[in-house]
């Protein structure tokens, strides 16, 4: 099932915004990873911040991924977009359970860890990717988001992201934003959307209120006359195919394979990002053995 995405300009173009309710992406992420609570919000945020990365892609063929790692017990989380918003991931340790401090607030935080950094690794279509990562702030994934923004694109950014389970643990709603400044942009700007992010307290509660894309948009950039530019159907999606696979054990070597032919027979890959297997029995590894140097 999709979800929606909006994004457009807000102040004359001083200010630019995503906006995307993401509830049936996150419940596809957690029907297929079987997620615990807390991994599901996890993923489901870092999701929803990469899908939104991906729009901000300007080529159509431009891949980005975003990886989290900081050293907490859900491992490392991975989330990899298009430019057309439609997303995939999947974190180490997806039955992962922490306790949390706060009661009914889930522990993004303390699954995610702040031992390490989020990086970011852009696909152009050119020769090499561009990489830059910055320091965990909290591990709660969207501060990550802000300050990756900040120090390694020099772009103040806002950046809200939510998940909220229902008491059946289906998805009630996810959600998120991003609103960035351009350099020139007034202080005080800055402060007013400050106070009104604050005001609106969680954008997944917005949505499990029912609220849709644009009257979110409205509680955040509501003074600032927003105009929207484009709007996307965005959703879980994996593009995995059985070339890239085979190219994956090609790339083991001859010898490599020849041992796993006299050994086991057969070889089975599984897709990390959609669980699916693909299969490949002696005479498919033979083949690959001939093609391989
Ligand atoms: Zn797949």
């Amino acid at each position: 099932m999709t979800s929606k995405l909006i994004r457009g300009t807000a102040l004359d173009g001083q200010i630019r915004f995503f906006v995307t309710n993401t509830t049936n992406m996150v419940e596809d992420a957690k029907t297929i990873h079987q997620t615990s609570p807390v991994a599901t919000a996890a993923l489901g945020r870092l999701l929803t911040a990469t899908s939104i990365l991906g729009v901000m892609l300007k080529g159509e063929n431009n891949k980005v991924t975003a990886r989290i790692h900081g050293n907490g017990p859900i491992g490392t989380m991975i989330a990899t977009s298009n430019a057309t918003g439609n997303v995939k991931g999947y974190v180490g340790n997806p039955l992962v359970l922490v306790d949390s401090p706060t009661k009914g607030k889930l522990n993004v935080g303390g699954a995610v860890g702040t031992d390490g950094e989020i990086t970011i690794i852009k696909d152009l279509g050119m020769k090499n990717s561009y990489i830059s990562n910055y320091p965990l702030v909290s591990g709660e994934i969207g501060e990550d988001f802000a300050a990756y923004f900040m120090h390694s694109e020099q772009t103040p950014s806002a950046v809200g992201l939510g998940v909220i389970m229902d008491v059946d643990y289906t998805i009630k709603s996810a959600g998120g934003f991003i609103i960035q400044l351009m350099p020139e942009t007034d202080e005080n700007v800055a402060f007013i959307i400050e106070e009104r992010i604050k005001e609106i307290g969680s954008v997944s509660e917005l949505f499990a209120k029912s609220k849709n894309e644009k009257e979110v948009l409205e509680e955040l950039l509501g003074p600032f006359a927003p105009e929207i530019m484009k709007e996307y159907e965005i959703a879980y999606h994996c593009d995995c195919h059985r070339e890239r696979f085979e190219k994956a054990l090609i790339s083991l070597g001859k010898d490599e394979l020849s041992k796993i032919l006299d050994e086991d027979g057969h070889a089975e890959l599984q897709c990390h990002f959609c669980n699916k297997t693909y299969q490949f029995n002696q005479e498919n590894l033979k083949s690959l053995i001939r093609e391989s140097k």
